[in-house]
């Protein structure tokens, strides 16, 4: 599973939806962020920080709740979970809807694991900008990134100058955006903070590659505002076509145009909620 090795950093790719998780060891403590999906590729990244390990303390960051971002949690009942206050503070019912998720994929694909499946219990919960959290000479810095989902945190760890940004900014996926568009506008907005106070040498993305380019980065972050403005332009010149045609030669595109027409919806429906007017609500397109 592992695409990319350094003296700090290792990650791994997931054979589903080139989901990443990452291991980062500095000589202060281990740092797991995300581990998925499937059974042995979990186990491989358990034993993986088993053996880099040694005495150091062992940390879980949480990018999301998106259940396959925390599909592999009990996979390190020993972690210290680092996670945003609002992944901590969702109801019973939105946590519980999220291990049904996880159940029914598992049960889909009579997947059997080797651990619990339940929501992570968040032992250092992350809220504001720019709030830091230190062991020894490992900084981790975080930002709140909703409009993806309600609970993204971006996370800066220093001295590596890694930046962890969950499904933002991949080289693969457009935006997925779950819950606002505008929040979403925010959160990637953010980078400019980040890229101005910290020196970041590494952007590990949620999906997709990571990238050590400083223009490849910022490529992506006006990927992402480009695909936003270009969707509500089109939506209110009821443009159908131009819809359609904005994730032309997207990787996966009988999976990812479902993704781009639920955007669609949200956009429309963000219109609605600010009394605008829209057009091409091109109905019965999936
Ligand atoms: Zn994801």
């Amino acid at each position: 599973m592992i695409v990319w090795r350094d003296e700090h950093t290792t990650l791994f790719r997931s054979a589903l939806y080139e989901t990443v998780s990452t291991v980062i060891a500095t000589k202060d403590c281990v740092i797991v962020v995300d581990p998925c999906w499937l059974p042995h590729e979990v186990e491989e990244i358990r034993q993986y920080s088993d053996s880099i390990k040694g005495e150091r303390p062992l940390y879980l960051l949480f990018t999301h709740s998106d259940y396959d971002h925390i599909i592999g949690y009990q996979a390190f009942p020993e972690a210290k979970v680092i996670a945003s206050q609002a992944f901590a503070d969702k109801s019973g019912e939105k946590k519980e809807d999220i291990i049904e998720q996880i159940k029914a994929f598992d049960d889909e694909y009579y997947v059997t694991r080797s651990y619990e499946i339940v929501y992570p219990e968040v032992d250092i919960p992350i809220e504001g900008d720019g709030k830091s959290f230190s062991v020894g000479g490992t900084t981790l810095t975080f930002f709140q990134a909703p409009g993806h989902n309600a609970d993204g945190l971006f996370t800066i760890i220093e001295p590596l100058g890694i930046l962890v940004a969950g499904d933002y900014f991949s080289d693969l996926e457009f935006p997925y955006i779950y819950v606002s568009s505008h929040e979403y506008e925010k959160s990637i907005s953010k980078l400019d903070t980040i890229l101005e106070k910290y020196s970041i040498r590494m952007l590990v993305t949620g999906h997709g590659n990571p990238t050590r380019e400083y223009a490849e980065i910022k490529k992506r972050q006006q990927d992402s505002f480009d695909y936003i403005r270009a969707m509500r332009k089109l939506i209110q010149e009821k443009d159908v076509e131009g819809i359609s045609l904005l994730i032309e030669g997207c990787k996966f595109p009988r999976n990812m145009k479902k993704f781009h027409y639920n955007n669609q919806l949200l956009f429309e429906k963000e219109f609605i909620e600010m009394g605008l007017p829209i057009g091409g609500v091109n109905k019965g397109q999936e």
